[in-house]
């Protein structure tokens, strides 16, 4: 069953915790002939439905590979949708016999875990790699392909998405408190709500707060303005007694730590600081670079220029994807810890370990 975009978007959103598989396997979108672009994408039935939509108008063959059911850069990043996937959907959907060509296009994203160099050594079909976001395809498909086209965006649509993944999962489980404190869920619902979405909607007004990392000031401010929303409410209310503000204090900071912690842990504009490993930083071995841009173009913070070789003038951005050095054809960059210590590319590949909270398996 289809479900409506809207209602599709809710749900995905409501319960992203959870995989949400769309049915993989090869799709006609239009009316597509031998020449026409091939789409490669992971199975999360929102990705797939925002892929179709983006695509509208358009002629081309989508190729759904399995991703578990999850979006493309935590599938990937997780070790979900691997260069393993994306040969099995190229190799047993039909494809090859579909089109004339042997050109593949991939989500951005998925770079961290499929390894183009070995798509094409093991299908015959050369990864090119896609925008970030399914919505510039047709631009990119016209050849255009700008810096902006190549980095993650925190955008509003992400952020009220975010907000609803907090806070719907969480007003399901309000109606536990009625055992302590009958007739209060809908205050309750109303602070998580009211929580969630002032704290991912406000973001840019206090980005540079997660730009310095100052995860106290975070909470110092996340925590403060909830008790001062609670005070006044409870003023207007006439409601302001000590067991009041106890009661939805401690409910208010509780919520408020929660997602201070999951925007330090999971914003895709920032990296971690709850993880020892996010002080890894790509290093470039410049004699081993040959300026071909691979990893200019598959990095989603902008870190890399390239001209004679490859430089990292925006390194500070890093988000410890792996992506970069995944797809290095020469092995010229690595991952290396503050006292020195190396991590071999190969092991990066062989181990799907990227340093974005380890979610790839541990060595
Ligand atoms: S991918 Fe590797 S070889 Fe290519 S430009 Fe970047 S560092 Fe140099
Ligand atoms: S430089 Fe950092 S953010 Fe960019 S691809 Fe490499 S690991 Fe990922």
């Amino acid at each position: 069953m289809t479900l409506p975009y809207p209602l599709l978007w809710l749900l995905t959103s409501a319960f992203r915790f959870f995989p949400w598989p769309a049915k993989p396997g090869l799709q006609a979108v239009g009316q597509p002939g031998t020449d026409s672009p091939v789409f490669l994408t992971g199975n999360f039935a929102l990705t797939v439905a925002r892929l179709k939509r983006a695509l509208r108008g358009l002629d081309g063959w989508l190729l759904v590979a399995n991703s578990r059911g999850i979006n493309v850069w935590c599938a990937a990043a997780g070790g979900h949708l691997t260069t393993h996937d994306a040969i099995s959907a190229l190799k047993t959907s039909g494809i090859a016999k579909r089109v004339a060509h042997r050109r593949v296009i991939l989500p951005q994203l998925a770079a961290t875990g499929i390894e183009a160099g070995q798509v094409r050594a093991r299908t015959g079909w050369k990864v090119i790699w896609g925008p970030v976001d399914g919505r510039d395809l047709p631009a990119f498909l016209q050849g255009e392909e700008t810096p902006a086209m190549r980095q993650v965006r925190f955008d509003p649509q992400q952020r009220l998405e975010m907000a609803v993944m907090w806070a719907a999962p969480l007003s399901l489980l309000a109606p536990i408190t009625l055992i302590f404190w009958p007739g209060r869920l809908l205050p309750l619902v109303a602070l998580i709500w009211a929580l969630s979405l002032a704290v991912y909607l406000a973001f840019p007004l206090y980005e540079p707060l997660v730009a310095r990392k100052s995860l106290a000031g975070f909470v110092v401010l996340f925590g403060g303005l909830t008790l001062a929303g609670i005070a006044l409410t409870g003023t207007l209310t006439g409601r302001l007694t000590l067991p009041f503000i106890l009661r939805w204090g401690g409910l208010g900071l509780g919520m408020a730590l929660l997602l201070a912690f999951d925007l330090a842990g999971s914003t895709p504009l920032y990296k971690s600081w709850t993880h020892a490993e996010r002080s890894h930083r790509v290093t470039l071995e410049p004699e081993h670079c040959t300026a071909c841009g691979r990893c200019a173009q598959v990095c989603p913070r902008g870190v890399f220029t390239v001209a004679e070789i490859a430089a990292l003038p925006h390194a500070d951005r890093c988000e410890q994807c792996g992506a970069c050095i995944v797809q290095c054809p020469t092995d010229a960059l690595l991952f290396e810890a503050p006292d020195g210590e190396r991590v071999p590319p190969e092991t990066m590949r062989r181990y799907k370990l990227n340093m974005m909270g380890q979610r790839g398996r541990k060595l």
